[in-house]
């Protein structure tokens, strides 16, 4: 992936060796020798990390951090504090100052992507969160935008596996600060409880006792359900060679021991973040999907869909002989409705036309509402004559019942003419199916209305 990184640090050498690694990843490197000139570049240029020192002359590293978290233009920005291995008080002002991750000097290579990574992720999502909201706001559309930003990290549901009870109570006992921790020895149990435990985060111990913990590891992420879940894991020092195999494998992060509080916590946050970014944006999509196919008043497909629908089935039949038909219903003297009642009586009446509709076709025929007042119903396998029934019982359920049109109007008199057609001919097509229904229809409005015609064709 690449990303801009801005690289912060008051000693030359130590600025130069940070950009010649990353810049051998392939991230796009800026550097900055002091707080002051740091934060005028996140200002005017952005960045999606930035790497800081924590001691400089005049701003130190905790001071720039909290003026970047202060401004809303650079508080998404995330900071990874650089610190000194022998200032382990360092970690705890560091995140109090709203750091979001550290590396302590001399930088471990392996360490140092890790945490660029996966902070320059996050900042993907976070981008991507803040275009969306700002778009939806344009638009008008009430925004529920998911998790606050600020407390998205927090209150996370955490799966930590574990079985040797000390080095559990440890971590739990960091993470329950914030966090809600549920804590399995037993990996095999821990993998049937992941799919409908509604983690945010799994965190796996590789100095298990009785199992490999990297074999779990490599489960969740093969399984369908459990492939986005985040995972860390918690390694001894020097356990490299597994290490790698672990985040080869698609793990996200690993925490070395003895674990710090405060490392672990800042490590979970960003992990939970993005796992709820990720969520929260796949909803949306699915949302935004269902938007482009369905018809907003009466939640039935849009002529759209029908359309594409229609064309699927028509192949379909066609191509094995088998029968298909379609009706058109159009609500009579619909205009009349609006003019006495009110627009809102009428919408209330097509919302209720488009319940009646539902509940009277199977559940492979397709309703839709194609605009206005006109509906059709798509039925696979079904020839002329039973269409024509269906058509019948249709107009009588909407004849029979008064529909409610709210406490102002109450109830109002509804017919609906319906047209019937099938497909019929070699040389068919989906258009001149609904052409014919139309043409039905138009015969049902000019003799009477609240009738059946099925296409004499
Ligand atoms: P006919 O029996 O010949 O079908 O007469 P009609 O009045 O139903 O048909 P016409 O096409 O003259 O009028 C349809 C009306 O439907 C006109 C339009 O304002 C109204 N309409 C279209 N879409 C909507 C809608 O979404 N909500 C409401 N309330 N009315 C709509
Ligand atoms: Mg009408
Ligand atoms: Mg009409």
């Amino acid at each position: 992936m690449t990303a801009r990184v801005l690289v912060v640090d008051d000693v030359d050498a130590n600025v130069k060796l940070l950009e010649a690694r990353l810049s051998a990843e392939y991230f796009e490197v800026r550097t900055a020798n002091s707080g002051p000139d740091a934060l005028q570049i996140c200002t005017r240029e952005g960045t999606d990390v930035i790497l800081l020192d924590v001691m400089m002359p005049g701003m130190d590293g905790f001071e720039v951090c909290r003026k970047l978290k202060s401004e809303p233009r650079t508080q998404h920005i995330p900071v990874i504090m650089v610190t000194a291995l022998d200032q382990p008080g360092d970690l705890l002002r560091g995140l109090e100052a709203g750091a979001d991750d550290f590396l302590t000097k001399p930088v471990d290579d392996l360490a140092l992507v890790t945490r660029v990574k996966n902070l320059a992720r996050l900042k993907l999502l976070t981008d991507e969160m803040l275009m969306r909201a700002s778009t939806e706001e344009q638009m008008g559309v009430a925004t529920a935008m998911g998790p606050g930003l600020e407390q998205a990290g927090r209150d996370g549901r955490i799966l930590l596996v574990e079985d040797r009870e000390r080095a559990a109570d440890r971590l739990v006992k960091a993470l329950e600060t914030e966090q809600h921790v549920t804590c399995e020895p037993d990996p095999a149990r821990a993998l049937l409880s992941v799919p409908d435990g509604n983690y945010d985060l799994l965190i796996v111990s590789l100095n298990l006792v009785n199992a490999d913990g990297l074999r779990l590891c490599s489960q969740v992420r093969s399984l369908d359900r459990t492939r986005h879940l985040p995972i860390m894991i918690v390694v001894e020092p020097g356990e490299e060679a597994r290490l790698l195999r672990g985040l080869d494998m698609g793990v996200n992060d690993y925490i070395v021991r003895p674990v710090d509080g405060n490392e672990l916590l800042a490590r979970a946050r960003t992990q939970i973040k993005r796992k709820r970014y990720t969520d929260y944006l796949r909803t949306r999509l699915e949302q935004t999907v269902e938007m482009a196919v369905l018809d907003p008043l009466t939640a039935l497909h849009n002529r759209r869909y029908m359309s594409s629908h229609l064309k699927t089935l028509f192949e379909e039949s066609a191509h094995r002989g088998k029968p298909l038909s379609v009706l058109v219903l159009d609500i009579d003297h619909f205009k009349a409705i609006n003019d006495t009642h009110g627009h809102d009586a009428g919408d209330a009446v097509l919302r209720e036309f488009g319940v009646r509709l539902k509940r009277n076709i199977r559940g492979i025929d397709l309703a839709c509402r194609l605009g206005g007042e006109e509906f059709v119903v798509v039925m696979p396998d079904t020839d002329l004559d039973k269409a024509y029934l269906v058509g019948e019982r249709l107009r009588q359920c909407i004849a029979a019942a008064p529909f409610f049109a709210g406490e102002r109007h109450g109830a109002l008199e509804v017919t609906a003419s319906v047209g019937v057609a099938s497909l019929e001919f070699p040389d068919d097509t989906p258009e001149l199916i609904l052409k014919r229904a139309d043409q039905a229809l138009y015969c049902a409005k000019r003799d009477g209305r609240n009738r059946v015609v099925a296409d004499a064709a």
